[in-house]
């Protein structure tokens, strides 16, 4: 049987979970009766709900799990049933989802980077039924000033790399792990990273992609919560389902994430660029594209 809450506990837990929404959170996770009863009033991190498809030794050590997109918590359901769907879970049409999802970013102060000089957010562009999308790290001076990912000298060379594999921009969707420029273009902290990227995973959500492309280890490390070097990171595909999104698409349950370099570093370091290639002619093969004949 249900328990019943104290009134005023009631209104503490909705106002709570209000909280949580605002800071882009829906879901909640109930342990175990058994689990609950020792943390009555408490909320605790729950798992990243990633699947790592590697038998690797040299990648066990993961990172610890991100600070919670999910939360226990020892209640009655129905108070967190409203908020556990996350508003674009209503709407089928991912054009219209993408919208409700920036609209709930608004104009984000989540996290330090809205007041360390960002001109504006950068959210994400390209097509929104992209069956091939590309997370790179956080936006450089020309994204912040034009307000698209990649448009700089990376971009130029993304797109370079995007037009190789026989597509065009315009086919995949494109964004970032932070979507407010850092300052000095500096690494965003772990904490800048976990703070927006549940933004980013709901994006995923709602493309459905088929591969996911990390450019850099900061993306690939904050997707898979895990730190590896790129070496070991690159060079395999992992099974990857947003961390915190609760799926509702029977024919979507997450999809294949590839690590490569970024195109910024393959700028300031071109003779990797043959690597990077390798990575892409994986992503390509498991798309079932055919194999241009030139290289970029
Ligand atoms: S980086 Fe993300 S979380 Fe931080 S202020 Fe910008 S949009 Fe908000």
């Amino acid at each position: 049987m249900p328990r019943t809450l104290d009134p005023e506990l009631r209104r503490a837990l909705a106002a709570r979970i209000r909280y949580y929404n605002e800071m882009g959170i829906y879901d909640f996770y109930r342990r175990p009766l058994s689990v609950r009863a020792n943390i009555p009033e408490s909320i605790s991190a729950d798992q990243p709900e990633i699947a790592i498809s590697t038998s690797q030794p040299e990648l066990g050590d993961e990172m610890s799990p991100r600070k919670a997109t999910a939360a226990a918590v020892p209640v009655e359901e129905n108070i967190f049933e409203a908020s556990a769907l996350k508003p674009e879970q209503s709407v089928s049409d991912p054009v219209k989802a993408l919208k409700i999802i920036r609209e709930d970013l608004g104009d984000c102060t989540r996290c330090v980077l809205h007041k360390q000089g960002r001109k504006q957010i950068v959210f994400g562009v390209g097509n929104p039924r992209a069956e091939l999308m590309f997370v790179g790290e956080g936006p450089g001076a020309d994204e912040d000033a034009q307000g698209e990912p990649f448009v700089g000298r990376a971009g130029q060379l993304l797109n370079n790399m995007i037009k190789a594999m026989g597509i065009s921009r315009e086919q995949v969707y494109i964004a970032n792990i932070v979507k407010c420029r850092p300052p000095g273009n500096r690494t965003p902290e772990r904490e800048e990273c976990e703070t927006c990227s549940p933004f980013l995973m709901r994006q995923i959500a709602v493309v459905k992609p088929k591969v996911v492309v990390a450019l850099g280890a900061v993306a690939a490390k904050t997707l898979l919560a895990m730190s590896a070097s790129m070496m070991q990171l690159r060079g395999r595909f992992y099974e990857f389902r947003p961390t915190g999104v609760r799926g509702n698409d029977p024919n979507w349950d997450g999809c294949k994430l590839a690590v490569t370099y970024h195109p910024a570093f393959l700028l300031r370091d071109p003779r990797q660029k043959g690597e990077a290639w390798k990575d892409l002619q994986m992503v390509m093969k498991e798309l079932g594209m055919r194999a241009p004949k030139a290289n970029t």
